[in-house]
C-alpha cells in the first residue's frame, strides 16, 4: 500500500546523470579521472548575459511573471525563429519553460492520452521514452542502429506507423549520434509525417552546433500543415552555455500552447524570472551571435581532433556532423576479456574503463544503441588526447 506509484516505478533513472556524478565523486576523491560524459559546453555563460541577470535583480524583476514567460522574451524568440528558421510565430504561440526538458514534458502532457504511441527513432536521448511514459504514452522504438547513417527514411517511417501512433519525436542534430539530416532527407521525411497526420515533437536543442557547412532546417519550415502539427522545442542551454539557468521553450499552434501554459501554470508557474531576463539579453544582444560563432568553431575543431585520434587508434566510431558527441562501437570487444574483465555489453565496457583506465564514458544501452558508448568532446584538447590514449591503452589488453 505505502509504495510509490506504478508510474514512478515504470521510470528508469537517468544513467547519464548518475555517471557524471560518479565521475565528479572520483575526481573529488583525488583520482586522475578523464570524463567524456558531459552534456554541456565547458564554457561559462558569457558575461553580458550574467550582467543582464544582475541588472534584472537590481531593478527588482524578482517576482512572478506570466506563466508562458515575459512578453519581450517571447517576442525575441519569435524574432529568432523568423531570422534563423524563416518561421512565423506570434508570442502567444511561445511557452518558455525550465529548460528544453521541461518543454518536452509539457509537449507530451499536452498531446498524449493514456496508451497513445509515440515513435522514437533510435539511438535517442534517453529521456524521451521516460517522459513519454510519465505522460501515459507508450514509446515505440524504431531501431535505426543498422540503417545507413542511423537515419530514418520515409519508408521505414511508413512501416512503423500504426493506428495508435499519436506522434513522433525527432532530434536533429542527434544526441547521441551527432548525425544531421540533409535538407532533402528531412523534407522527404517530413512529407511522410505530414501524410500520417501525427504530431511531430521536434527537439532542436543542438541546432547551433552543426559542422561541415551543413545548413540547418527546421521541419516546420517545409509546410504550414506540418507546422500546425509540430511542437518545436529549443532552448539556450547548449547554444549559450546556459545549462544551469534552465531556459527552454516551445513553439506550436495556439491550442497546444494554451494547453502547455495551463499545465505549466499548475506545475511550476513561470520559469525563473531572472533567468528570463538573461535569456532575453542572450537572444537580443549581438554579442550572442559572436559567442555562437566562436562556440561552433571550438567544437568543430574538437570534433576533428577527437576523430583524428580515434582514426589513428583504429577505433570504430560514427563520424558526427553536429552536437558534441561521438558514438564508439564497442561490440568488437564483446565476449572478450580486457584487463582481466569479461566484457559482454557496453555497460561492462564503460565500467571496466572507469575502473582500469580512469576514463568515464556513457554506455548507450539506455539510448537504444547497445553496441556503443558515447564520448562527449566538451573538454579541452589535452584532456581529449589524454582520454583517447587511455582508451587506446585499455583496448590493447583485449583478447
Ligand atoms: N534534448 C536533448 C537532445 C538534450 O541532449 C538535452 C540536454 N542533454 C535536452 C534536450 C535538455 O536541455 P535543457 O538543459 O534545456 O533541459
Amino acid at each position: 500500500m505505502n509504495s510509490v506509484s506504478f508510474k514512478a516505478k515504470n521510470i528508469s533513472p537517468s544513467i547519464t546523470l548518475n555517471l557524471s556524478a560518479m565521475a565528479a565523486k572520483l575526481k573529488q576523491d583525488g583520482a586522475d579521472i578523464v570524463s567524456f560524459t558531459a552534456g554541456e559546453p565547458d564554457f561559462n555563460t558569457p558575461n553580458f548575459i550574467v550582467e543582464a541577470a544582475k541588472i534584472a535583480m537590481d531593478k527588482g524583476f524578482t517576482r512572478y511573471t506570466a506563466t508562458a514567460g515575459i512578453l519581450p522574451l517571447r517576442e525575441a524568440i519569435c524574432t529568432k525563429l523568423k531570422k534563423d528558421n524563416n518561421l512565423d510565430y506570434t508570442p502567444s504561440q511561445i511557452v518558455v519553460s525550465n529548460g528544453a526538458k521541461h518543454s518536452l514534458y509539457n509537449a507530451f502532457a499536452a498531446i498524449l492520452n493514456d496508451g497513445d504511441e509515440v515513435l522514437v527513432p533510435s539511438p535517442y536521448w534517453l529521456t524521451y521514452p521516460e517522459v513519454i511514459k510519465i505522460n501515459g504514452g507508450i514509446p515505440k522504438i524504431i531501431d535505426l542502429c543498422t540503417e545507413k547513417d542511423f537515419k530514418l527514411t520515409p519508408k521505414i517511417l511508413e512501416s512503423a506507423i500504426s493506428k495508435k501512433t499519436k506522434a513522433i519525436i525527432l532530434n536533429n542534430p542527434s544526441n547521441p549520434s551527432g548525425i544531421v539530416y540533409t535538407k532533402s532527407e528531412l523534407e522527404a521525411l517530413c512529407a511522410e509525417i505530414e501524410k500520417a497526420g501525427i504530431y511531430l515533437v521536434s527537439d532542436e536543442i543542438y541546432e547551433k552546433l552543426i559542422y561541415d557547412n551543413i545548413e540547418y532546417y527546421s521541419p516546420a519550415q517545409f509546410s504550414n500543415k506540418l507546422k500546425n502539427k509540430t511542437i518545436l522545442i529549443n532552448g539556450l542551454s547548449k547554444s549559450h552555455a546556459m545549462t544551469g539557468w534552465r531556459m527552454g521553450y516551445s513553439a506550436s499552434n495556439i491550442e497546444l500552447a494554451d494547453a502547455m501554459v495551463n499545465i505549466q501554470s499548475h506545475v511550476t508557474s513561470n520559469p525563473n524570472t531572472i533567468a528570463q531576463y538573461a535569456a532575453l539579453e542572450a537572444l537580443t544582444n549581438l554579442q550572442g551571435d559572436k559567442f555562437l560563432a566562436d562556440l561552433k568553431e571550438v567544437f568543430a575543431a574538437r570534433r576533428d581532433y577527437l576523430c583524428s585520434f580515434l582514426d589513428k587508434a583504429n577505433i570504430k566510431y560514427v563520424r558526427p556532423n553536429g552536437a558534441f558527441y561521438v558514438m564508439v562501437d564497442v561490440s568488437p570487444y564483446f565476449n572478450k576479456t580486457i584487463a582481466s574483465v569479461a566484457i559482454s555489453s557496453a555497460a561492462d565496457f564503460s565500467c571496466a574503463l572507469v575502473e582500469k583506465a580512469k576514463l568515464v564514458t556513457i554506455p548507450l544501452e539506455d539510448f537504444g544503441a547497445s553496441n556503443y558508448i558515447r564520448l562527449s568532446y566538451c573538454l579541452k584538447d589535452n584532456e581529449i588526447e589524454k582520454g583517447v590514449n587511455r582508451l587506446k591503452e585499455f583496448i590493447k589488453f583485449s583478447h
